[in-house]
């Protein structure tokens, strides 16, 4: 008999934790390796955040809380939600979790039975499919173009929802491709998901705040409102105010599904951590301005490296509408073919030789 419970093998450690860990040995040996590999502000946590933790510890804010965070946290957030884009939740309509991370894997937990089908549109962030096989879900990936903007249309969603599908995962802006869905966009596939009641959509927001040259942000639940009794809207402190190891993420949604996701929770991390709570609150609650400032410095380094990408003969990338990745067309070095002249048979290999010949560690697509 084996230890390790059969639902192990099914899934693969995370490549983009796989690359850090090589990067990070590397580093040890003392070599200077650049690490582009995990999704995180290189900013500090702002110094009034940190204060209200440092407040918290001294005011006594040491002891457990509600299990889905406490009321002044899930009081920020609905004033979040109100204030940024425009969804009024009640309290028992919003739970605050480990990460959004911690959301996403609650509320698939939370919602899937053996068979159930989940959409992903590819790219996408690597973590998706191998929560859903957790859950006991199936994952289907619609594939989108780099031509479409790495959007997925209304047809190709309309042809790949079936009886068995429970939910779609939107991310946007996207990880890895900065791909944004304008509002018209959002509504065509919301034309789309009123025809399929039985399709519930997780909307993962979490770079929301990191949306480049002046465009607006849109989020389903507000741009088709009938939808939003079947949206999951996910959010989290990590990217926004560089909080990423604070582990506070939270969603807004219904209260069937908010109320399944806190019975999970109890019996498994309780509460997040009090502390990290009363950070959030600051945060959310704070003077915003900074997030500008912020943006802008990132929207500066996308436009170097989009131009020296493309200025690299046989490799390409798309200007990212938001988040803080590029997604580079490195096919031109790929065999496609065995008969092929072309150094590497797969990314998995480019990302090896940019790795160990160059030092920089970078995600496969
Ligand atoms: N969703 C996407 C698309 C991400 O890229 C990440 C982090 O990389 C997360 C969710 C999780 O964020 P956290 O758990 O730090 O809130």
């Amino acid at each position: 008999m084996s230890l390790i419970a059969s639902r192990l093998s099914q899934i693969k450690p995370s490549p983009t934790l796989a690359i850090s860990e090589q990067a990070r040995e590397l580093i040890r040996q003392g070599q200077d390796v650049i690490s582009l590999s995990a999704g995180e502000p290189d900013f500090d946590t702002p110094t009034f955040v940190k204060q209200a933790a440092v407040n918290a510890i001294w005011d006594g804010a040491t002891k457990y809380t509600a299990v889905g965070g406490s009321v002044a946290l899930r009081e920020a957030i609905a004033r979040k939600f109100a204030r940024e884009n425009g969804l009024k939740y009640e309290l028992d309509e919003i739970i605050a979790s480990v990460g959004a991370k911690h959301i996403l894997y609650n509320a698939l937990m939370a919602t899937l039975n053996a068979g159930d089908e989940v959409l992903i549109p590819a790219p996408y962030w690597v973590s998706y499919p191998d929560m859903v096989t957790l859950a006991g879900g199936k994952s289907v990936i619609i594939q989108t173009s780099e031509k479409k903007g790495f959007k997925i249309t209304p047809e190709q969603l309309d042809a790949a929802v079936t009886s068995k599908t429970k939910w779609l995962i939107l991310n946007s802006p996207g990880n890895p491709t900065g791909s944004a869905y304008t509002e018209t966009e959002l509504k065509a596939l919301g034309k789309i998901l009123l025809k399929h009641p039985q399709v519930y959509v997780l909307s993962d927001d979490i770079y929301e705040h990191i949306l480049y040259d002046g465009l607006t942000f849109n989020t389903l639940a507000h741009v088709v409102p009938k939808l939003k009794s079947r949206v999951l809207t996910i959010n989290g402190v990590s990217k926004a105010y560089a909080m990423t190891g604070w582990r506070i993420g939270y969603a807004g949604g219904p209260k069937e599904i908010i109320k399944a996701m806190t019975k999970i929770q109890s019996q498994s991390t309780s509460n997040p951590c009090s502390i990290a709570q009363a950070a959030a609150i600051a945060a959310l609650d704070g003077d915003q301005r900074f997030l500008q400032e912020r943006t802008a410095d990132f929207q500066h380094r996308r436009d170097v490296i989009v131009k020296g990408i493309n200025a690299i003969e046989g490799l390409s990338c798309l200007l990212p509408e938001g988040a803080f990745y590029i997604f580079v067309n490195v096919s031109s070095f790929i065999r496609q073919s065995p008969e092929q002249q072309a150094p590497f048979a797969d990314d998995l290999e480019v990302t090896k030789f940019l790795l160990e010949k160059a030092m920089i560690a970078v995600v496969p697509g």
